[in-house]
């Protein structure tokens, strides 16, 4: 008769095991950009491509996180910090789980981005510079934020009163103001491909 599994026996399911399973590798894709850059658009359209390939993917936003599991920070520099902190934690237990996480999230603070990427093993961490310059994003001012912060009505709004620090060396830089959505697109994709995240798709 076969004996009864322990817990000396058995053994968690691990990275290796559902990175085989999923022909995938649990890898983090970061964008950051000012508000109205195209973050969300880009990460919604990206997940749909990348869903559409079969592949594990998930994708954390800003605005969604914010009223749950952040609900009690706001927008100090200590509380941005702990906002990313927390997401980059977050991210990190799905990544380990073989997902391909896309987080969109203003992250304006270089420190706080390395600080998620140095928890990531080398490759495993992409970061994605959705550029755009603030003229444009503020014409664009797709849910009024500019105008309101212009008018003093919102503090330590990014690009207006509180500062965006661009990436030095990000792995993808987006133009969305010269490139259309289905260029970001494929520019990301390309990366993806180059660096072997999906093995088999
Ligand atoms: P964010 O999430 O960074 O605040 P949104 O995605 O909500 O930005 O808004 C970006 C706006 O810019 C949308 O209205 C979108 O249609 C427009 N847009 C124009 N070109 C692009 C592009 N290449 N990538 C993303 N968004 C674009």
């Amino acid at each position: 008769m076969k004996a009864s599994p322990t817990r000396k026996t058995l053994k968690k399911v691990d990275l290796n095991q559902r990175e085989n399973r999923f022909h995938q590798k649990g890898t983090i894709i970061w964008l950051t950009g000012l508000s109205g850059a195209g973050k969300t658009t880009v990460s919604i359209a990206l997940e749909n491509a990348l869903f559409e390939q079969n592949a594990l993917v998930t994708l954390l936003d800003g605005d969604v996180v914010r009223t749950g599991l952040n609900s009690d920070l706001g927008f100090s520099a200590e509380d941005r910090k702990e906002n990313i902190r927390r997401i980059g934690e977050v991210a990190r237990l799905l990544a380990q789980q073989a997902f391909v996480v896309i987080v969109a999230f203003i992250s304006p603070f270089r420190d706080d981005r390395d600080w998620v990427r140095n928890s990531m093993d080398n490759g495993r961490f992409i970061e994605v510079f959705v550029d755009c310059p603030l003229a444009v994003c503020e014409s664009r001012d797709t849910k009024g934020l500019y105008k309101k912060a212009r008018k003093g009505e919102i503090q330590d709004f990014t690009g207006i009163s509180s500062p965006y620090e661009p990436p030095l060396s990000p792995e993808i830089h987006l133009n969305t103001a010269e490139d259309t959505v289905e260029e970001c697109i494929e520019q990301i994709i390309r990366h993806l491909t180059k660096t072997d995240v999906f093995k088999k798709i």
